[in-house]
């Protein structure tokens, strides 16, 4: 199948190469990101593969169903960027990567926390500069504190074994409670007890309108004071804006964010020789008690490697059910790789 990727790094192409050696499809690799104006660069391509920063909206996907794109298969979990309902009615079908490796993004959310509760940042910097000196690096002892983890699916409840060898106590909320995130030893709560009760918070849920803004002002005034938000999922799961403020007043005493609302701008790109116009991401950057990664927590070998395999195969899998513009479901796909196994 003819497949045109968009958003493209060297990374990309090097696993996505490597995955298609089983699966012989004609790949042709764009940097741009998928926009309405960029659209064009897919003419002839069966298949648009699509990262977290693409637009995938009403427009842009009308414009690919008329150059002949009757597949989008997404090189990530989340498919918040997807009109799905403008997809379902262009007949494109849309798959994605439900699953690579929540390792990959449950450790990063450590990595936060740790550097963040311990300063490693800021001690870093110091000694390089020959300071050693320990006044403004006092951290806490995780073991006994409380951790609240908003979303206990697959990268949810992968922080809660993590959490659990810190014995940490664990609150849990998600509309969805599940038996398994019980037996880690999560006591769901609702979301105002787990804000208010836990030490540090961290966020696994997916971006939808339910979840948009969800830590708004209101939410960060009920947390515990001082106490350390971290969000690895989607950046408009908080409220920038509101979450400035509750740092500029202390209570919000920690903020570690791998994903930006606004990042479709920045993320991704060299930008260190251009000046910054959000001036919300600029303000973030000034206070020494935030940590800001720029959308990195998948990026481990282990999860590009499966994230490649998992496209392919769905690349395949659509290709091999010859249904090009037919009113091909998710569930259809399933089923033939279900049969398969
Ligand atoms: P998942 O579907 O396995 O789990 C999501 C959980 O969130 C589910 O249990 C669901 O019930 C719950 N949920 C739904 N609505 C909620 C709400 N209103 N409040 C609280 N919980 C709610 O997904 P996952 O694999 O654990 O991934 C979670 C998210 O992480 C993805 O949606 C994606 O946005 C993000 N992600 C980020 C990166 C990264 O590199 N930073 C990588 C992969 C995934």
């Amino acid at each position: 199948m003819k497949v045109a990727v968009f958003s493209t790094k060297k990374y990309d192409q090097q696993f996505l190469e490597e995955a298609n050696v089983e699966h012989g499809h004609e790949l042709i690799f764009f940097e741009p990101r998928l926009t309405y104006k960029t659209a064009p660069l897919a003419e002839g391509c069966q298949a648009v593969c699509a990262f977290v920063n693409d637009e995938l909206d009403e427009a842009v996907l009308g414009r690919l169903a008329k150059q002949g794109t009757c597949l989008i298969a997404l090189r990530a979990a989340g498919f918040n960027n997807v009109d799905l309902e403008a997809a379902e009615r262009l007949k494109i079908t849309v798959v994605r990567v439900p699953a690579y490796s929540p390792h990959a993004v449950a450790e990063h959310a450590l990595a936060l926390m740790l550097a963040l509760n311990r300063k490693i940042h800021r001690a870093h910097a110091r000694v390089r500069e020959g300071n050693f000196a320990l006044s403004g690096l006092l951290g806490f002892d995780m073991y006994g504190r409380t951790m609240g983890i908003v979303g206990t699916g697959r990268i949810g409840r992968v922080m809660a074994e993590i959490m659990c060898g810190f014995g940490m106590r664990m609150l849990g909320y998600d509309p969805y409670p599940n038996e398994e995130a019980k037996k880690l030893g999560i006591e769901y709560v609702d979301l105002e007890t787990l804000v208010a009760e836990s030490d540090i918070i961290s966020l696994h849920a997916p971006l939808t309108p339910d979840t948009y803004h969800l830590i708004n002002a209101e939410m960060l005034k009920k947390m515990k004071r001082g106490a350390m938000l971290i969000n690895t999922s989607r950046g408009a799961l908080i409220d920038t804006e509101a979450v400035v403020e509750a740092l500029k007043d202390g209570q919000v005493g920690a903020l570690g964010l791998d994903v930006y609302e606004e990042e479709a701008d920045l993320f991704f790109e060299d930008l260190s020789d251009k000046v910054i116009q959000d001036d919300v991401f600029a303000r973030l950057q000034t206070f020494p008690n935030v940590i800001i990664t720029g959308h990195q927590a998948f990026f481990t070998e282990e999860a590009l490697r499966a994230i490649a395999e998992t496209t392919l195969n769905n690349i395949t899998t659509f290709e091999e059910l010859d249904a090009c513009g037919e009113d091909v479901t998710v569930e259809a796909l399933k089923n033939v790789v279900k049969a398969r196994k």
